[in-house]
């Protein structure tokens, strides 16, 4: 006999994890199934996220950008620094340390919550079962009232780049170097490219960039894109545009074959990071008497909701349509456990934030520029840059804007995108603002603390209204 829950959870990540918690907190017998093995040969919590992907790639980034900025950035403070060295290794193990605690805080709270973590890899069965493999091929079964689809994604593999031990790596074995490359390429220039290329470059290594699209970062508004492409230039990331790789040959390094507006291409590097996206994990759940409805992306296919098509089954994070992001997935989380617990729950996916950690930081909420005029809306903009900001003159640091959208008639916040440092921190004004349902004038009529980066938000709010203080305005309001 199978035990039985309330609810199962398949997948221990940022979706699956806080989906369990929530289920836990208002009552329901809860299990979490995770099979993950770290890097310590042991069970681990907490998916792609805490273990390979937000949380290790932004301790690199923040280690990275120290050492940069120790090792040629200070002299604009007065302050020189000689003998400054990276010691790679004990960047790569404060990682994995911090890693090891956030998964383990975890395991913690699984306990404190009653939440059974089963160990092992799910299947999903007929009649809202799992069968469980566990790490000595032991099976069990489980079955529940509700289950919850949270397996994530894994990175893509393209054939022309095969992975090879650590001269060609996907974004994983990229936060594992312990030595730094002296020329790279990262093939992909979406978030995750960017991130690790960014890292690699600050501690030393000169970094190529093959993007196959001509289209720097196109989910970006194209006035912030562009302001990125150059910053990144300025800092040595040799972004190649247009340039799809074809071929990969393992020499004393790796030989790479492109193609671009000129033809054929030839790159030497000592490694690569295959960056080239994420695929979601639907193996275990298409077994062909599960039934379970895959769209023509491969994601599970789910309504507004997260129900899919089985009655009793949903599928939240990176499995389904959206953004792959962890507080995306988190969010459907909570939103599908106070579903089956009988409450009324609903998740505004216009008001969820995006961020890409490289410096500057580039942040955005709501809609481009683009996309509104693609809609054909009527909209105003305004646009501040940190080089007017007092607070950012004084960290040095005064690259980039605050641009921000609103509806020409209502005045409603409809897009907030920041290119500068801290942007992560700040974008949380424009997800405030949008939930809320707020105005540019509301934004404008709000007092923000004197100096802070903040304050760039407000006057791009009085921009929008051609009353900036601290800019000539285009307009006069
Ligand atoms: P996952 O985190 O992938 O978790 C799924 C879990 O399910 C895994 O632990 C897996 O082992 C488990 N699983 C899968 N199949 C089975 C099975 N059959 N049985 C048992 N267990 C199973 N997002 C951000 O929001 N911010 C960032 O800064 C950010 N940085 C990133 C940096 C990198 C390098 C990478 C790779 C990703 C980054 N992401 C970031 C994306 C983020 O990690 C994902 O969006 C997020 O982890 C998705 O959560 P999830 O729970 O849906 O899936
Ligand atoms: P993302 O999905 O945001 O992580 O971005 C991955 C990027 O990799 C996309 O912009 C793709 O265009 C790019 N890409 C995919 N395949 C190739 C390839 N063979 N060569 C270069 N870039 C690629």
């Amino acid at each position: 006999m199978s035990e039985k829950y309330d609810v199962i959870v398949l997948g221990g990540g940022p979706a699956g994890y806080v989906a369990a918690i929530r289920c836990a907190q208002l009552g329901l017998k809860t299990a979490c199934i995770e099979q993950w093995i770290n890097k310590q040969g042991k069970p681990a919590l907490g998916g792609t996220c805490l273990n390979v992907g937000c949380i290790p790639s932004k301790a690199l980034l923040e280690s990275s950008q120290i050492y940069a900025d120790a090792a040629k950035g200070l002299s604009s403070h007065g302050i020189e620094i000689s003998g400054v060295r990276a010691d790679v290794p004990t960047m790569i193990s404060g990682k994995d340390k911090i890693v090891q605690e956030l998964t383990g805080g975890i395991e913690h709270l699984f306990r404190a919550n009653k939440i059974h973590w089963i160990q092992g890899s799910g299947s999903l069965l007929p009649e809202r079962q799992i069968e469980v493999t566990d790490i000595d091929s032991g099976k069990s079964r489980f079955q529940a009232d509700n289950i919850i689809l949270a397996t994530g994604s894994r990175p893509i593999e393209i054939s022309a780049v095969p992975l090879h031990s650590d001269r060609i790596v996907d974004s994983a074995g990229a936060l594992d170097w312990e030595s730094v490359p002296q020329k790279l390429c990262v093939i992909g220039a979406g978030v995750i490219g960017l991130e690790l290329g960014s890292v690699w470059r600050r501690l030393g290594s000169e970094v190529v960039v093959l993007e196959a699209q001509d289209t720097f970062l196109p989910m970006v508004d194209r006035q912030i894109a562009k302001d990125a492409l150059r910053q990144f230039g300025r800092q040595g990331l040799d972004i190649k545009l247009g340039a799809r790789v074809m071929a990969s040959t393992v020499n004393e390094g790796v030989a790479l074959e492109y193609t671009d507006k000129n033809g054929e291409q030839q790159l030497q590097v000592d490694r690569v990071i295959v960056a080239v996206g994420r695929r979601p994990n639907i193996d275990q759940l298409t077994l062909p008497e599960a039934d379970l409805l895959i769209d023509e992306r491969g994601l599970v296919h789910v309504n507004d909701n997260c129900e899919t098509n089985i009655p009793g089954i949903w599928a939240i994070g990176d499995l389904v349509r959206g953004p792959m992001l962890a507080h995306k997935g988190s969010e459907e989380g909570v939103a599908v456990a106070e579903r089956i617990a009988g409450k009324h729950c609903h998740l505004n996916y216009d008001a969820i934030p995006s961020v890409i950690y490289t410096h500057p930081e580039i942040s955005w909420v709501g809609k481009t520029e683009e996309q509104l005029k693609e809609e054909g809306r009527a909209y105003k903009s305004g646009v501040f840059p940190f080089a007017a900001s007092g607070r950012a003159k004084a960290m040095r640091d005064t690259g980039g804007m605050v641009k921000i959208l609103a509806d020409e008639a209502s005045d409603e916040l409809l897009g907030m995108h920041i290119i500068g440092g801290h942007s992560s921190e700040l974008i949380g004004h424009g997800v405030m603002a949008i939930e809320f349902q707020g105005t540019s004038e509301d934004i404008a009529r709000s007092v923000f603390a004197h100096p802070t980066l903040s304050e760039a938000i407000h006057e791009a709010a009085l921009a929008a209204d051609g009353r900036a203080i601290h800019i000539p305005n285009k307009k006069r309001s």
